[in-house]
Order: structure tokens, then C-alpha cells, then sequence
């Protein structure tokens, strides 16, 4: 049986072309067949030549994500061949590493599907309804591929809403399993599988993590603003700097923080600050505390696109106090996850916020996600995480 078929208007997207794996619904001209949702389809253009198959869903703005543009059976075997293809990527680019992303969705050619990898356990995420009906094989797949001891879903993401999926989050293997202790990045943190935070850890910083220490002086004083674990506040002490504030609003969030710090043997050379970071950075700022490297590394402050002049705001905000209280010489790290501001964006609003604070800034590096969040560079939408590194230059 030939598979339903969803015909794009005359003109198609050069994006499509170019590589990327999404179709609008404004962009279906008709309609061969009546798909249910996560069912796969074959994508043809005006003239019936086929674009490629993937995963139909007209609950979503975006009706099919592309899995192929080769004609092939799309089977378990199909689906395996990726997996594969994915777990060896990351042997390359993060040999050994405990914890680390296997599969990164449209990065891996495998929309709707993240699973994270913490020591021998496994956790899955499915944002399209395709890759949720697909679960159990992935089961199967992954047991054979990783033989873990337990797999969990974090099918908790709002994101999934947009596919008309419910949220849930269980044990689809083995036992639940308890808080484990990790190395991530090159340092010991508490793995919590439940914890409200993407899948329990913000892997996609592990790199940077490192990459950021090798910026902090000797005897430095540290803000680590955002923290979540204290990742980069706590590689900071282990490249030799004195003190770290580490500032989170959540207080579970800094339990986890002092928890790592006590494996690093580094708990009295950390302040955990449980608040709010706009208040916080305001009143440190008016007290005339002074630090030597500022990590900001806030959550989305924008969900929308129609929302990211406010966002913009809010990231200029805590740019100015950040930049008024770094020393002569100090260091400012900083990232946006959010999806709808641009890498350029970002570096103007952060040229704009130095300006106003009378800082002039030396671009030291540009930083993204770690490898095992690869980015199609077609889809500018899974470049979601910009960073840059700038010491002030004062003089
Ligand atoms: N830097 C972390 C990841 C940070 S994620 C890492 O590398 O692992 C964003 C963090 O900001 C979360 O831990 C969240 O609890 C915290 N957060 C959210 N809103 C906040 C606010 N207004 N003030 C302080 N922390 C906030």
C-alpha cells in the first residue's frame, strides 16, 4: 500500500532543499490519503516529485519532520542504522564520557527523539507523536545497543503538547533508579533522574564547563549566576580560582550544588545563594561587590518569537550589573538557550549593554552546545544555545 502523501505548494522551500527537515502546514497545497497523526508519509512537490518520509502530525504547526529524502524502507532496522550512527559519533567527539546526549533529535537525523546517557542509565524523550508511538521499539533498540539497566521517560516537556501528546514520565526498563554520582565534565555531580531540570543535568554546558575554567585567574572570585549544579562555578575552583558564589532561585537546585562541591573537597570555598537573580545582581551591585569572573547562564526568557523584545530586556538587565561589577581585566561568560534570539542578537545586546556600563569588552571566544548536541545547519532552530567569553579592557 502506497503511504498517504502530503503535497507542497508549487514552490518549494529552498530550506527543504538545503537540508532542513520541516514542513509547514501552510506549505501542504493537498493531501493524498488521511494520515493519523505520527504516521509516515512521503513529501512530494508541486510537479509529484518525491522530497523525502517522515512523520505526519496535522495536530502541529509543523506537519511532517523529514526522517529520509532516499526512498527506503522506514523500519526497525532503518531506525537502528541511525542509533548507531549516533552512539558512534559521540565514541568520537566524547570518547568515555559517563554522561552525555546520544541521540539529539533533528541533530541525528531522528526528529522527536533525545535520549540522554547517565552511566547505565538511559533517559528517553518522544516530542512528536511518530516517535512516541515508536517507544517500545525504541526500547528494544536500545537494549541491544547499550544493554542499560534501566530506561526512563521524561516525556514531562511542554513541547509535547504542540504534537497533542500527553505528558508522562515513568520507568519503560527496570527499576527506578536512585540518585547516582557522575563525573560530567571533569568533575563528580548527583544525577537525579527525576529532577525538573531537562533530564537532570544541562549536559549540553559539559564542554563548557572546562572551556570557561581555563578563564578564571588564580584566587579569582567567581559569580556563577544561574547555576543550576554549580558546573561552572565549581570547575572554576578546580582551575585554581579562591571563591564562588553559586546563585540559583531553586533550592533543590543548590542542594545538588553542595553536594558536588563536598566530592570536589571544595565546600568551604563556596557561598550558595538561593534567589533571584535580577535581585540579586541589583543589590550586589548597589552594595559595591566586586567579582573576577560573572557566569550568566539564565533559562529562556522567551518561549515566543513575539516575546523577544521583552526577553531582550531582561538579558541587557542582568548584562549591565554583571558587567559593573567585574574587576579591571575580569571575565564575563554568557549564553542564551533561547530560540528565538540569534547569535547576533545576543552579541549586539551584549555590545549595547558594555556600551551603557562604560566597559569595553574583548571578545575572547564564541562558545554552543557540547559536541553531543550536534546542530543541522540547515535548521537555525537547533542552534539554540550561543555563548561567548569576554574579558574587560579597561583603559
Ligand atoms: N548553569 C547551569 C544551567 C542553568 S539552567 C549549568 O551549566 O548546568 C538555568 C537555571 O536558572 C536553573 O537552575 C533555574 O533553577 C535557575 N533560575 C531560573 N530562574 C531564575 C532566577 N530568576 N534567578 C535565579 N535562578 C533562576
Amino acid at each position: 500500500m502506497p503511504l498517504p502523501a502530503v503535497i507542497l505548494n508549487r514552490h518549494v522551500p529552498h530550506r527543504i532543499l538545503h537540508g532542513h527537515l520541516w514542513v509547514y502546514a501552510t506549505e501542504v497545497t493537498r493531501m493524498e490519503g488521511t494520515p493519523a497523526p505520527g504516521d509516515l508519509v512521503e513529501v512530494r512537490d508541486g510537479a509529484g516529485t518525491a522530497l523525502g518520509w517522515g512523520f505526519y502530525n496535522a495536530a502541529s504547526k509543523i506537519v511532517v519532520r523529514l526522517l529520509t529524502r532516499t526512498a527506503c524502507a522506514i523500519d526497525p532496522d532503518f531506525f537502528k542504522a541511525r542509533l548507531q550512527q549516533a552512539i558512534r559519533y559521540r565514541e568520537r567527539v566524547l570518547p568515555g564520557r559517563p554522561a552525555r546526549r546520544l541521540v539529539n533529535s533533528e541533530g541525528d537525523l531522528l526528529p522527536g527523539l533525545i535520549v540522554d546517557q547517565y552511566g547505565d542509565v538511559l533517559v528517553v524523550q518522544a516530542t512528536t507523536a511518530g516517535m512516541d508511538r515508536l517507544l517500545p521499539m525504541w526500547v528494544d533498540l536500545l537494549l541491544e545497543a547499550c544493554h542499560p539497566r534501566a530506561i526512563l521517560e521524561r516525556n514531562d516537556v511542554p513541547v509535547r503538547a504542540f504534537e497533542g501528546l500527553p505528558l508522562r514520565v515513568g520507568v519503560l526498563h527496570g527499576v527506578q533508579p536512585a540518585l547516582q554520582r557522575l563525573t560530567i565534565g571533569a568533575l563528580a555531580f548527583p544525577c537525579d533522574p527525576t529532577d525538573a531540570h531537562k533530564t537532570g543535568v544541562y549536559l549540553d554546558q559539559q564542554c563548557n564547563w572546562e572551556a570557561v575554567a581555563a578563564y578564571a585567574a588564580p584566587g579569582a572570585r567567581v559569580l556563577d549566576a544561574f547555576c543550576h549544579l554549580g558546573g561552572f562555578g565549581l570547575h572554576a575552583l578546580r582551575a585554581g580560582a579562591g571563591h564562588a558564589v553559586l546563585l540559583d532561585s531553586s533550592a533543590q537546585a543548590l542542594a545538588g550544588a553542595r553536594q558536588a562541591a563536598e566530592w570536589a573537597g571544595q565546600q568551604e570555598r563556596i557561598t550558595c545563594v538561593e534567589d533571584n537573580a535580577f535581585g540579586y545582581l541589583k543589590s550586589s551591585d548597589g552594595a559595591g561587590e566586586r567579582f573576577d569572573l560573572i557566569i550568566l547562564d539564565p533559562p529562556t526568557f522567551t518561549r515566543t518569537r513575539a516575546a523577544v523584545a521583552q526577553a531582550m530586556r531582561g538579558y541587557k538587565e542582568i548584562h549591565l550589573r554583571a558587567l559593573k561589577m567585574l574587576r579591571p581585566g575580569g571575565v564575563l561568560a554568557t549564553f542564551s538557550c533561547s530560540h528565538h534570539i540569534t547569535s547576533q542578537g545576543f552579541l549586539e545586546m551584549i555590545t549595547d549593554a558594555a556600551g551603557d556600563a562604560r566597559r569595553a569588552l574583548r571578545r575572547e571566544r564564541l562558545l554552543g552546545a557540547s559536541p553531543d548536541h550536534p546542530v543541522l545547519a540547515a535548521i537555525p532552530e537547533t542552534e539554540y544555545l550561543k555563548g561567548a567569553v569576554f574579558t574587560v579592557l579597561d583603559g
